[in-house]
Order: structure tokens, then C-alpha cells, then sequence
């Protein structure tokens, strides 16, 4: 085993144990919160290597990434989330490798990944709808006030995102604030738990919006008090692994 293997298993040891305590903490059940492992700093055979330590909820904010490692781990039982913009373009290509699509975050998408998935004959897609809470404008995302501010108009976005028959509106993902410090990075996770309330409050017997993906290395413990269903972590996984692969072409924070 190469001792960077010893230190991706540490990594992996300590941020799962690190979940199991914040959830805890919170008075929540560690298996209620799910480990989504980045791995858009690493190579295919780290992103292997995780794999085979048994992490096999892997997330990549790229979707030319996403199949690039899709296909080299296609014998793996991997489920890839798609954590980042997808452009309606690559559509059609990216959604055969996507178990849940974190980053449904405009109607246009949504309308090109419904009209995409019943092409490809699939049934369902697990989706989450993309939330800007902290309002940055260089994010992605819908903003709470999209849904409607009112009954009347919480109602039409129901309607509207029914009539998507292959969509299954699984929950709300979010990030917080690119400069936030803690506490307000905490208030943005609030702001995405209050408004999954609202919506399950209006939309119930509808669509049952309970995930709630929010969290990175910086915050999750944060997000897991606020409630959050899934963590989204890289950085925190390869600290002291191997350096970022040449083919990554994000910076390492
Ligand atoms: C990169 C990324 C993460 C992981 O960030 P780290 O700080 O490295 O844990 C989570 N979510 C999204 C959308 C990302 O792009």
C-alpha cells in the first residue's frame, strides 16, 4: 500500500468520524447524513483508490470530468453526483452517468434534463434544485423568491415542476457564501432548511423535498447542525495525499 493510501484512508477515517460527531451533536442520526467525497483535485487512480476503500458516493463539479472518471470506473458500484453547472449542451451526455443531479438551478435546465431523460428511455432521475442563498451574483441557482412568494404562486411552481413526469424533486443543494465566516455561512444553511420547510409545508403530496446537500471541508460540520442530508467534501480528503493531477484543471484551495 502507498503511504499515500495509509493517508486517503486516514482523510476518509476522519471526515466520516468528524460527520458522525456533528450529527450526533445536533441530536441526529450520523447514518441520516450522507458523504458525498469531491474528487475534481484527483486522478482517475485516486478517485479508484476511494472507490475501493468503500466511499463509492463520489461528486465532480465538471461534467467533461464526470465522464472522463465515469468511464475509467465504469466496473466500479460508484454512484456519481453531479455537483456543478451543467450547460443544457451536455445534457444528453452527462446524464447516463448520474445517479443524483445536485445542480438543477434554472426551469430551462430542468426542461432540457425532463425532455433528455425520457429520450433516453429512463424512468426517473433523482434531481435537487440548486438554491443561491447567499445571493452572490456569480453563483448559480434559483433564488428562494423563485418558488413564489405567495400561495398562489408556491402552487404554480408545483404545477409546473409536476408536468417535469421524469423529474423526482428529491431536495435542495446549496453553498454558502464564497467569503463567509462561520456564523454566516451557518445563517445561509438556515436560510436553505427554512425554505425545504416552506416547501414541504406547500408542496406536500406533491413532492417530498427532504435532501438537504450543503456543506464542504470548510463548513460541514455547520450544515450537518443546520441539517444537512448530504455533504459535499473534497479538499479535506487529499490533504497530504498526492498533488492535484495535471488533467484537473481546478485550482487546489
Ligand atoms: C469543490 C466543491 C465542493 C468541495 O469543496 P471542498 O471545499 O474542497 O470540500 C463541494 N461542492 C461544490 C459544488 C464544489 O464545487
Amino acid at each position: 500500500m502507498p503511504a499515500s493510501d495509509n493517508r486517503l484512508l486516514a482523510n476518509l477515517t476522519s471526515v466520516r468520524r468528524r460527520i458522525a460527531e456533528a450529527a450526533l451533536a445536533a441530536g441526529r442520526r450520523p447514518e441520516d447524513v450522507r458523504l458525498v467525497a469531491v474528487t475534481k483535485y484527483v486522478d482517475v487512480p485516486t478517485t479508484a483508490r476511494l472507490a475501493a476503500l468503500g466511499q463509492l458516493d463520489l461528486g465532480e463539479s465538471r461534467p467533461q470530468q464526470l465522464w472522463e472518471k465515469a468511464a475509467a470506473l465504469a466496473d466500479s458500484a460508484v454512484r456519481w453526483h453531479l455537483i456543478g453547472h451543467l450547460q443544457r449542451n451536455k445534457v444528453r451526455r452527462t446524464l447516463p452517468f448520474v445517479h443524483l443531479l445536485h445542480s438543477g438551478d434554472s426551469r430551462r435546465l430542468l426542461e432540457e434534463v425532463e425532455r433528455e431523460t425520457g429520450a433516453a428511455g429512463r424512468p426517473m432521475l433523482d434531481v435537487l434544485l440548486e438554491v443561491n442563498v447567499s445571493g452572490e451574483e456569480a453563483k448559480h441557482g434559483f433564488a428562494a423568491d423563485d418558488f413564489g412568494r405567495t400561495e398562489d404562486e408556491l402552487q404554480r411552481t408545483a404545477e409546473h415542476l409536476a408536468a417535469l413526469g421524469h423529474l423526482n424533486i428529491r431536495g435542495l443543494m446549496c453553498m454558502a457564501g464564497l467569503d463567509n465566516d462561520p456564523a454566516a455561512a451557518r445563517r445561509d444553511f438556515a436560510r436553505l432548511r427554512e425554505l425545504r420547510e416552506r416547501l414541504q409545508r406547500e408542496w406536500a403530496g406533491r413532492f417530498t423535498p427532504a435532501e438537504l446537500s450543503m456543506g464542504m471541508s470548510g463548513d460541514f460540520e455547520a450544515a450537518i447542525a443546520e441539517g444537512a442530508t448530504i455533504v459535499r467534501v473534497g479538499s479535506a480528503l487529499f490533504e497530504g495525499c498526492d498533488g492535484p493531477s495535471e488533467e484537473s484543471g481546478e485550482p487546489r484551495p
